[in-house]
């Protein structure tokens, strides 16, 4: 194919992709084929991703469909940095849902996530103001979210764990998708202290321990 036939959707910038199991969802636990883009248009202060701001290689959008369905995973979830920066993700997580697969995005809930395949699992961040970015988030993308989706909250601190309660009540989160995630910032917060938060609120939300992290140094990639 020529350069001028190839169009915006055609190739992808790939931080990385490999085969692990899922760390943080309702799909927890379950082997998972990565997908892991590069750039990111946030800086969360807390970010456990920044290598995958830069960098990473041009690869067309077949070219990064075999690689992860050569992985055999049932499961192939998109991240990244931000998988929605790049056009190409949206018809690539459809071809992924045509080839049987079910699909996962990690989305940070600043971009746009109206267009994507109402098969795809989205796993939307509301960023809380710990994160630095609480102002970015897309309160629109809301509407798009259904009870196969989930929302996912990283909290830093009571002041985050309160704006998350408020966040739930306010827009109704819970009519929208029965899988609200929290988890903390690993080191920041104990998940003892949101463990007792929760109970005494009796909110109903998913608390969660970010697995990767208790499995694997923090310093690997690729696991
Ligand atoms: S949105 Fe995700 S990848 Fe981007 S800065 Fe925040 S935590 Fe890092």
């Amino acid at each position: 194919m020529g350069l001028a036939a190839v169009g915006k959707e055609d190739t992808l910038v790939i931080h990385e992709i490999y085969a692990s199991i899922q760390g943080e969802s309702t799909f927890a636990g379950l082997p998972c084929t990565f997908v892991r883009t590069t750039g990111c248009n946030l800086r969360c202060t807390w970010c456990d991703t920044p290598q995958a701001f830069y960098g990473g290689t041009r690869m067309t959008r077949a070219e990064v469909r075999e690689r992860a369905l050569a992985f055999g995973t049932s499961l192939v979830e998109l991240t990244g940095g931000e998988p929605l920066l790049q056009p190409g993700v949206i018809p690539l997580m459809t071809e992924l849902c045509d080839a049987g697969r079910t699909v996962l995005v990690e989305t940070s809930g600043e971009a746009d996530v109206s267009r994507i395949d109402p098969r795809v699992h989205k796993i939307m961040d509301l960023k809380a103001p710990g994160s630095g970015e609480v102002h970015r988030n897309r309160w629109s993308n809301l509407e798009h979210i259904g009870p196969c989706d989930e929302i996912k909250f990283v909290l830093a601190s009571r002041e985050d764990y309160e704006w998350m309660r408020d966040v739930i009540c306010e827009h109704q989160v819970s009519s929208r998708t029965p899988h609200i995630l929290a988890s903390t910032v690993f080191g920041a917060l104990s998940p003892r202290a949101l463990v007792a938060w929760v109970m005494s609120d009796r909110l109903r939300v998913r608390v969660q321990l970010q697995m990767h992290k208790y499995i694997w140094p923090s310093e690997m990639t690729g696991v």
